[in-house]
């Protein structure tokens, strides 16, 4: 089981090389936030729960996420590896995922991570904003998603780096290019 995570801010590009190395590895995708649109759209319990939070562009309680991300873990699908795309997204989170799986008796392979600049990252999310009307990707939002971003989310590269996890990614080139990079870094852990 190989599980890998990927982190990047909003509008890294994270979801789309997520897809891409999924495919890739054969592995299982996990994007939190779209398992969490998706409960909205479904009107459970957790996309109840969960919708203020993404409409105001703050992280759902990780008390709401862990047992979660746990649950789907475990499943028998992700024996084959997963990628996780959008968790962790806190130290707690992190710590719980360390937690889940060692008692899977598996363990984290590789975080990569993709570094944009943050006037790259604002163009970016404005324009999406006008292609794909995502509701919480309104300039206020954006605003308050980078907040979070780097209060909450940013601690984990140095969570990481100090586990000797990281793989940082520069996220500028085309989509293309920076497949290749995560590719290769892919590839040198798994030595193929
Ligand atoms: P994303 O599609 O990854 O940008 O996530 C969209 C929104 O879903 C975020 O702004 C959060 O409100 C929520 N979300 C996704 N993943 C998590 C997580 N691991 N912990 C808390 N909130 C999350």
């Amino acid at each position: 089981m190989i599980v890998l995570v990927l982190l990047g801010p909003p509008g890294s590009g994270k979801g789309t090389q997520a897809a891409k190395l999924a495919d890739y590895l054969g592995a299982v995708h996990i994007s939190t936030g779209e398992i969490l649109r998706q409960e909205i759209k479904d009107a459970t319990d957790l996309g109840h729960q969960a919708a203020a939070y993404m409409e105001n562009g703050q992280l759902v309680p990780s008390s709401l996420m862990i047992n979660f991300v746990a649950e789907r873990l475990s499943e028998p699908d992700c024996q084959v590896g997963c990628l996780l795309d959008g968790f962790p997204r806190s130290v707690d989170q992190a710590q719980a995922l360390d937690q889940q799986l060692g008692a899977q008796g598996a363990k984290l392979d590789l975080v990569l991570s993709l570094s944009v600049p943050r006037e790259e990252l604002e163009r970016r999310m404005l324009e999406r904003s006008r292609k794909e009307g995502r509701s919480d990707d309104t300039p206020a939002t954006i605003s308050k998603r980078f907040d979070v971003y780097q209060t909450t989310t940013e601690p984990l590269i140095s969570y990481y780096q100090e586990k000797g996890l990281l793989h940082s990614i520069d996220g500028m080139g085309s989509p293309d290019e920076v497949f290749r990079q995560i590719k290769a870094a892919v590839d040198q852990f798994r030595n193929v």
